[in-house]
């Protein structure tokens, strides 16, 4: 089985992915991963993309396709493999088409975990760390004992940057915005299934466990 998993920021996709590929053993096969093996193993591509990120540059499509196949074509990959921040635009997803086409196979599913905006922005503006010993908590999921208060220190808890709503919203904006015509994409290709994330992580790992059975 051949599956790409998609899903906004704080979406639960990584959970997902790591429940997916140990039940169907399957090699999960990220975008980071697949750069960091192609530098690491100085292949020709390897080279070229850490040129190009040595000079502060985004990798060129060609580049990052070039390295997508290589990744493919690897004979872990023959059983199949879960495909996770890759592709990102329309003409990623048909230079990975053209891949496919290549190596005699198929993308046979895609899932999308779903989660509303508003809860997103819960998710992703709870976090607090302490200024003394560095401790995450969350409001939500992990709250400290006393508000505002680190448990293990008495520290103060600060909010990140990174994690102030207006950052949050605009980093989500700018991922519904491509996200979205991948979504049309496959669901023209008739391979887009969407699971409601926003239900507890053993919940939505069901749904995506009946879609894969189903392939
Ligand atoms: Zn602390």
């Amino acid at each position: 089985m051949n599956i790409i998993i998609m899903g906004l920021p704080g979406a639960g996709k990584g959970t997902q992915a790591a429940k997916i590929i140990k039940k169907y053993s399957i090699p999960h096969i990220s975008t980071g991963d697949m750069f960091r093996l192609a530098i690491k193993n100085e292949t020709d591509l390897g080279r070229q993309a850490k040129a190009f990120m040595d000079q502060g540059e985004l990798v060129p499509d060609e580049v990052t396709v070039g390295i997508v196949k290589e990744r493919l074509s690897q004979s872990d990959a023959k059983g199949g493999f879960l495909l996770d921040g890759f592709p990102r635009t329309v003409e990623q997803a048909e230079a990975l088409n053209n891949i496919m086409s290549e190596l005699g196979t198929q993308i046979d599913q895609t899932i999308y975990v779903e989660v509303p905006e508003e809860e997103l922005m819960n998710r992703l503006t709870g976090r607090r760390i302490c200024e003394t010993c560095g401790a995450t908590y969350h409001l939500v999921f992990n709250p400290p004992k006393t508000e505002g208060i680190c448990d293990l220190d008495g520290g103060k808890l600060y909010q990140r940057e990174d994690d102030n709503p207006e950052t949050v919203q605009n980093r989500l904006e700018v991922n519904i915005k491509q996200t979205a015509p991948l979504l049309d994409f496959y669901k023209g290709l008739g391979v887009l299934a969407t699971v409601d994330g926003s239900k507890d992580i053993e919940e939505v790992f069901e749904e995506v466990d009946e879609i894969l059975n189903g392939l």
